[in-house]
């Protein structure tokens, strides 16, 4: 049988149908309806946020919040990183504002906090800093380089679900965070996001963008768009939430065992666990250095799929790279070309057979 990259976490049919019975007693199927408002108290509480805002997807979320921080077509410059996916970087274009690429360090893939400084101007106006693959970005240093330049921090926290940072929830960091509950996700509900944010002044903002700018009932006051998250995907939220403990665990295990596979490998580098971090274990990224392990990236890869199992070059090519930024950006962040060459994730999920890790790991290492 095959094996992908990711499959996605799901509940017991019996769980889920027992979810939706009042969503079919009612006919209330949208429209922030009370398992949307059931579904949020309990993501408030495990992600031990003070407010949150919940989305159609991740994606949406992250468009959104950027446009109630008030930073919509300001003409100004969001520094941010190119290796990423291209969500992060399409949530900022779309929002009328120009991406400056700051390089990443390479110990953790997140973005270098020692470059930001120098790619401020008097066009910045957020930092836009990603937790990539779970790996936490250096949210202190960001913290005080924000306050320092009077900066928004929103942060892409799409692979960060119920990371905690020195016993803290991620979502408590920044200006806001974003939560993609894709189905590829460690959580999921289907299709889904959130905004976590501690300024209640963002909750009717992020309510009305949602929802088409509409203020209660008889007005419209912004110009918005529709990204609720229905009660069919909350439903699944809460189930999946339900099983969140367990599912990590699972991830845990393969994560231990694909490091007492892959360790101490000439030229096979891991990501090493982040002092006074809880991880969710949402990736296993691999760089592999063609010098010294004596197989590229792409070999491994290929390798893997001759024997149908389908790990994945994430993220490649970098994004200032792509065919629609293309010639747009400066290419001068090498440590996000370098990663985008050498990194392979290999296949994460929970239920993932250890003796499959296994056969992963003899492929890799024949
Ligand atoms: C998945 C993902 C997104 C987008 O989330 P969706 O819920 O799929 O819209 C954004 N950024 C990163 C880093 C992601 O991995």
């Amino acid at each position: 049988m095959s094996i992908y990259v990711t499959r996605s976490s799901m509940p017991e049919l019996e769980d889920y149908i027992n979810e939706i019975k009042p969503i079919f007693e009612s006919h209330h199927l949208t429209n922030m309806g009370p398992v949307y408002k059931k579904f949020q108290k309990q993501l408030i509480e495990y992600l031990g946020v003070k407010e949150l805002s919940l989305f159609v997807n991740g994606h949406m979320a992250l468009e959104m919040a950027i446009h109630a921080m008030g930073l919509r077509c300001s003409d100004g410059e969001v520094i941010t990183t190119p290796f990423t996916f291209v969500s992060t970087t399409h949530a900022i274009v779309r929002n009328g504002l120009k991406p400056v690429f700051c390089d990443i360090d390479p110990a953790t893939y997140t973005i270098d906090v020692t470059k930001i400084e120098s790619l401020i101007t008097d066009k910045t106006v957020a930092i836009v800093p990603v937790h990539v693959y779970g790996n936490l970005c250096d949210v202190e240093a960001i913290d005080e380089i924000a306050k320092k330049h009077d900066l928004k921090v929103i942060y892409d926290a799409a692979h960060a679900f119920g990371v905690k940072y020195k016993g803290v929830g991620i979502g408590n960091f920044g200006d806001a965070s974003m939560f993609s509950f894709h189905a590829t996700k460690v959580f999921n509900t289907i299709e889904g996001g959130a905004i976590a944010f501690h300024d209640k002044k963002y909750c009717e903002k992020l309510h009305e963008l949602k929802n088409f700018g509409i203020h209660e009932q008889d007005d419209v006051l912004g110009i918005g768009g529709n990204a609720k998250l229905d009660e069919f995907r909350a439903a699944m939220g809460i189930c999946n939430l339900r099983r969140i403990g367990e599912c990590i665990a699972s991830r845990k295990a393969v994560y231990e065992h694909y490091r007492s596979r892959l360790s101490g490998v000439e030229g096979v580098k891991l990501s090493s666990p982040q002092k006074d971090v809880e991880p969710n274990y949402a990736y296993f990224p691999v760089y592999f250095d063609k010098q010294k392990f004596g197989k590229s990236r792409d070999n491994v890869f290929e390798q893997l799929k001759a024997e149908d199992i389908f790990a994945r070059k994430y993220f490649y090519p970098a994004i200032n790279e792509l065919s629609c930024y293309k010639g747009q950006f400066p290419l001068d962040t090498p440590n996000a070309h370098k990663a985008s060459m050498g990194i392979l994730t290999l296949p994460m999920y929970e239920g993932l057979k250890l003796e499959d890790v296994d056969r992963i790991c003899d492929i890799i290492l024949k």
